[in-house]
């Protein structure tokens, strides 16, 4: 993994065990959240949805494919609203995208932990990385997990 890439890693991971968030709290931070690898999709949106409401937060989710993705509502016209969405569903097929190719290398891909334009993820056989920032259109996409084959 290139050097500048290994720093964000560690940095995103530090954040993470600083505060341990569910994806609740990665949409209070971020605005944005995904329903995590093998999590009934309703079920999830129905959370998101209570606790915001305990919190009287507007949200929005909708359901993609065996997914979910929630959005906090916030006052923006709808068409910009639709493309922010529409950039966080195109984001979450590029990641799981990239988590298949670690698979075909035999690797378990955990959770992303989400930081902005960042992503980080690990091998939960083997130490294995993932690191993905998104530059509008473009990406970069490093980690051992795509071009090793899991040591397990
Ligand atoms: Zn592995």
């Amino acid at each position: 993994m290139n050097a500048d890439h290994e720093e964000r890693f560690r940095r995103i991971a530090e954040d993470y065990l600083d505060r341990p968030g569910s994806d609740y709290a990665e949409l209070l931070q971020r605005g944005q959240a995904s329903s995590p690898e093998g999590v009934e999709p309703e079920e999830w949106r129905a959370e998101i949805r209570a606790k915001a409401r305990a919190d009287k937060i507007r949200v929005i989710t909708i359901r993609h494919g065996d997914r979910a993705i929630a959005a906090r509502h916030r006052s923006v016209p709808k068409d910009q609203e639709l493309a922010e969405l529409t950039v966080a569903l195109e984001r979450s097929e590029i990641l799981r995208g990239v988590v298949e190719r670690a698979r075909q290398l035999g690797h378990e891909i955990g959770r992303w932990l989400r930081h902005d334009d960042e992503g980080i993820a690990i091998c939960t056989r083997c130490p294995a990385r993932i690191y993905v920032r998104f530059h509008g259109e473009s990406r970069i996409v490093d980690g051992e997990a795509l071009d090793e084959s899991c040591a397990s």
